[in-house]
């Protein structure tokens, strides 16, 4: 099933997604097995997987992607990045997904390395998302199947680091939507109205596609503090004390995380949203009290038929 499937339906429940990761170890990719097994009991609709910096992890989450396909049997995406990444390789790249029955793509422009400032470009590659998702569209053509992907991109509620501001942000954002995405997919954010202000923001600008908040449940105080550094995410000031109160517990973190989470999230869907994409970072334990915490209110908008397709 496509992205563009997902949303259409007037009476459908919100969407629920998972991102992952490719582990670094082979002992990493068999706990990734093991919580694989348990986060699919959880009824996802798809599940995402990323693409290392510069391509670094490409086979990995391909292999990750067929399997949650084809052994798990949920629908999945590959994240691909287009920087340092030629034309030729992309192609080969996208012919190797379709091939292994993966339908779904989140298109990003990507980051250099951890470490290092600034990424080389290809000669004969793409340096912005909108490049990237403009040769997905086109390499559809050349294949002659009709919507053979589904594309997702990157939105930025609290904007782009790299953006001098967010009305440029958005211009850009346009871009990659006129390129033929599906559906934007937000960046973490942990003051929903961030959120609220950019779908508004969004809308004014002309772009209809559902817009997919991207929620992260905190497992760790550092970890949070050193993500948010790297993508630009506000962590309020209530969460950041209790947080730093728990800098050396992780578990008191976790609990901090996953209220957070669930408080997130109920606010995010009574208000309609098309549905909630959960950066899970690879553990299924607090996405099984998250999900449990809003069985409720899911099972209530899908016997209401929540429109899901306006968001
Ligand atoms: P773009 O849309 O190209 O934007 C990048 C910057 O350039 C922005 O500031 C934008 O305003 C500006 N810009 C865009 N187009 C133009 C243009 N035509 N002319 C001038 N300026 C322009 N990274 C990974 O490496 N692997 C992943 O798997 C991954 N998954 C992600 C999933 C999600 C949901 C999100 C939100 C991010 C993800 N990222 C991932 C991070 C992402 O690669 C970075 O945020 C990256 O810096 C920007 O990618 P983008 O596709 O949004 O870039």
């Amino acid at each position: 099933m496509l992205f563009s499937d997902y949303f259409k339906y007037k009476d459908k429940k919100p969407i629920i997604s998972f991102e992952i990761f490719p582990p670094k170890t082979d002992r990493g990719m068999d706990n990734l097995k093991k919580e694989l097994a348990e986060l699919v009991t959880l009824g996802p609709d798809f599940i995402t997987v990323t693409y290392g910096a510069m391509g670094s992890t490409r086979d990995k989450t391909l292999e990750i992607a067929s399997l949650i396909k084809n052994h798990f049997g949920v629908e999945s995406a590959c994240h691909l990045t287009c920087v340092g990444a030629t034309k030729t390789e992309l192609d080969t790249l996208l012919q190797e997904i379709y091939d292994a029955g993966v339908r779904n793509i989140v298109a990003l422009r990507g980051d250099p390395p951890e470490g290092e400032e600034n990424f080389i470009q290809s000669d004969d590659g793409y340096s912005y998302g909108n490049e990237l998702v403009e040769h997905i569209r086109k390499f559809e053509v050349s294949t002659a199947i009709k919507n053979y992907f589904g594309i997702a991109v990157a939105g930025y509620p609290e904007k782009h680091l790299e953006a001098p501001e967010i009305g440029i942000d958005l211009v850009n954002l346009k871009r990659k939507v006129d390129a033929g995405a599906d559906v934007i997919i937000t960046q973490l954010f942990f003051n929903n109205d961030f959120y609220f202000d950019f779908v508004k923001r969004v809308r004014d600008i002309g772009i209809t596609v559902p817009i997919v908040p991207g929620i992260m449940p905190i497992l760790s105080s550092k970890q949070i503090q050193r993500i948010t550094s790297m993508c630009g995410t506000t962590i309020p000031e209530v969460l950041r004390e209790k947080l730093d109160a728990a800098i050396d517990d992780d578990d008191k973190a976790r609990d901090i995380g996953i209220g957070q989470c669930i408080q997130q999230s109920k606010e995010l869907l009574a208000w309609g949203v098309p549905g909630i994409h959960f950066y899970v970072l690879n553990k299924s334990g607090h996405m099984i009290r998250i999900m449990e915490a809003l069985s409720e209110d899911l099972e209530n908008l899908k016997a209401r038929g929540m429109i899901a397709n306006t968001l």
